[in-house]
């Protein structure tokens, strides 16, 4: 793919130009210019109507999306650091704008993308400065009143931003891939960290680790799941992953693979965020899911809107067809908690039961 892609920037350029890969799937490009910038903006938009056409790789056919960042010299700098910083503040802005464009350097970013810009530079550094750490939120078993599981919730703690809200961190881990390695981190961590509790007393907890889509279409998931259970010889049956539908829709036939192949091991699977999205039952019917999560947003107002209630209670309806268990997500109030009861929902999560704990702050609550 790279070679392929390669070839066709090539055939863009003309001859006075330089193209160098950067590194992932990044490229850099030296125009020297005779005219003016607008030989630039020639350059770019030839790059992206080329890059209209898909590829075909082996059997597959591939279609690709790229963002361009513009810096001028000597404007935009006169050495070849400052050029590529600026290049890739640009690029940043290209991103944000969508795929398939172009930005050139321009010296005021709006608060926000200063902000996102600075996140994203910093979020490179954030695991090798063991910035990251996990929290951890149990489900309450209505039936049992028992601790069942426990959901693990990345943190980021940046020693001059203080605490980064997961919702603005994780989209950017994903837009750089930076959530391939922080995800391998967080499910390594959580197995550990389980083992000692179930070494401790906790047999019976489970653990459920999100995972994001970008982690599965890595080529190796189930061969990096397999490493993490035994170099920390976890028991799979207790490792729970929650996955959004999102996901589901990306690569039904790989995805199916990646589900069957782990679901062999033990491993279970829950849906996140259910009735956020397309709620498709296609989706119940093809995977073996062991828990649907009811979203929050359909629990925040179960206590007045009767058509939360008509729709959380058809989803337990369901859910039980397929012997498949429900947690309902963001339960605050009592209230929520009795009406959740009596539509026999099966678990429930949230500020109620308690907020996400840190490790020490679980185990003591573990204990009592
Ligand atoms: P999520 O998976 O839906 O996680 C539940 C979110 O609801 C958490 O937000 C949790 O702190 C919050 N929450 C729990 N109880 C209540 C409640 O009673 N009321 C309200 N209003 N909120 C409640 P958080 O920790 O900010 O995480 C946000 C999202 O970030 C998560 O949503 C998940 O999608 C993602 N995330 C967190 N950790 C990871 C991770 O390790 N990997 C990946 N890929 N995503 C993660
Ligand atoms: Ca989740
Ligand atoms: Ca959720």
């Amino acid at each position: 793919m790279l070679e392929s892609f390669s070839q066709r920037l090539v055939s863009c350029l003309p001859p006075s130009c330089f193209l160098a890969r950067w590194g992932g799937d990044e490229f850099t490009i030296i125009v020297p210019l005779d005219k003016d910038v607008s030989e630039v903006n020639k350059i770019a938009d030839l790059i992206i109507n080329n890059l209209k056409d898909p590829f075909f790789i082996e059997k597959y056919t591939v279609y690709v999306t790229c963002s361009m960042g513009i810096a001028l010299y000597p404007s935009d700098g006169i050495d070849s650091k400052k050029l590529i910083k600026n290049a890739d503040i640009a690029l940043f802005r290209a991103k944000q704008m969508g795929k398939n464009n172009y930005q050139f350097y321009i010296t005021k970013l709006s608060r926000e993308q200063t902000l996102l810009f600075e996140l994203e530079n910093r979020l490179y550094d954030a695991l090798k400065n063991q910035e990251l750490f996990l929290n951890y939120q149990h489900q309450l078993d209505l039936k049992t009143n028992r601790i069942s599981g426990v959901e693990v919730l990345l943190r980021w703690q940046h020693p001059n931003l203080g605490m980064v809200s997961p919702s603005k961190f994780i989209p950017l881990a994903e837009e750089t891939g930076l959530i391939i390695s922080i995800g391998k981190w967080v499910l390594e961590t959580a197995c550990l960290q389980a083992k000692k509790w179930h070494n401790l007393g906790h047999q019976n907890l489970i653990i459920a680790v999100n995972v994001s889509v970008k982690q599965f279409q890595q080529g190796d998931f189930v061969e990096e799941v397999k490493d993490i259970l035994e170099k920390t010889k976890f028991n799979p049956e207790y490792l729970e992953l929650e996955i959004t539908e999102s996901l589901l829709m990306q690569d039904v036939t790989r995805t199916e693979f990646i589900i069957n192949e782990l679901s062999n091991l033990g491993v279970k699977f829950s849906l996140d965020d259910f009735g956020t999205g397309y709620s498709s039952f296609g989706y119940l019917k093809k995977f073996p899911f062991h828990i649907i999560k009811i979203d929050q947003s359909f629990v925040s107002d179960l206590a007045i809107n009767k058509q939360d209630q008509a729709l959380v209670s058809a989803v337990i309806t369901l859910a039980k067809g397929y012997n498949m268990m429900v947690v309902a997500e963001g339960v605050e109030t009592e209230n929520q908690k009795k009406l959740l009861k009596n539509l026999h929902c099966d678990l429930i999560q949230g500020w109620l039961v308690s907020k996400p704990l840190k490790e020490k702050d679980f185990l003591a609550f573990l204990n009592k």
